[in-house]
């Protein structure tokens, strides 16, 4: 019995003395794990298909419920250059986590797919745009995709309208009005133009991002609301904080 995905991997793990599982995320039927027998072994036919971002079809052999093992492997793309970029990497490695954890077996996740592989593409071969911000515009867009919006437009305590420049709340879900803005000591700045800017990418398709143009000023006060929002939603939906490691890595 053989199953034919195409997909991203989205997460990788060594086991045994040579073997490996990668998850594989498909916009039709949702994570798969795979085991890939003797894959660090030199001579492997399979190693390409055990790298993270790694973008292909894969051809699987069922084992039993929910256990499958990789046979064959046609390559689309490897994104081989969002490894010799740190950035990059860690901002795809997040994408990637980020559908690891929302997403689950058997479950179709096409718009989420889509993002995925549109930034990983943006990140690796578009020079114009740097990796975090192609990575911050996606974590939105992926936000909204799963149904967490942030709070722009109305304070997230009292629901007051907001306009100029506010708090943000990671935690609390977007800008806090005045008088909510002591509300969570850890929220940071955000500028009536950072904000308008996160309603931009969240409002425009996602082929828009390529002509993305951030600030210094507007990126470094994305960077300390937009990852901090995504793990605060995640870690409260999914109950895991296996995120929390490569925010951190991201965080420096
Ligand atoms: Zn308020």
């Amino acid at each position: 019995l053989a199953d034919k995905v195409t997909g991203i991997v989205v997460h990788t793990a060594n086991y045994g003395e040579s073997d490996r599982m990668i998850t594989i995320f498909s916009p039709d039927v949702g994570c798969v794990d795979a085991g890939i027998r003797f894959i660090r072994r030199p001579k492997s036919k399979l190693r390409a298909a055990g790298q993270l971002f790694c973008y292909g079809q894969f051809m699987l052999h069922r084992l039993g419920a929910g256990k499958y093992t990789l046979i064959q492997f046609e390559l689309c793309d490897s994104f081989f250059d969002l490894a010799t970029d740190l950035d990059a990497f860690s901002y795809a490695a997040f994408l990637c986590g980020i559908c690891r954890e929302a997403v689950q077996r058997e479950e179709p996740a096409p718009g989420l797919f889509a993002l995925l592989l549109h930034a990983l593409t943006q990140m690796c071969y578009n020079k114009e745009v740097p990796p975090q911000d192609i990575g911050m515009a996606t974590m939105l867009k992926m936000m909204d995709e799963l149904g967490f919006m942030p709070q722009l437009t109305a304070c997230s305590v009292c629901g007051k309208e907001v306009s100029g420049a506010a708090k943000f709340s990671a935690r609390l879900g977007g800008v806090l009005c005045g008088n909510h803005a002591d509300e969570d000591r850890q929220a940071t700045d955000l500028s009536a133009g950072a904000a308008s800017m996160m309603r931009l990418v969240l409002e425009a398709p996602m082929n828009k991002m390529a002509g993305l143009r951030l600030t210094p000023a507007i990126r470094q006060q994305w960077f300390a609301a937009i990852p901090g929002f995504v793990h605060w939603r995640m870690e409260k939906r999914f109950k895991s904080s296996r995120l929390l490691e490569i925010f951190h890595q991201i965080n420096g």
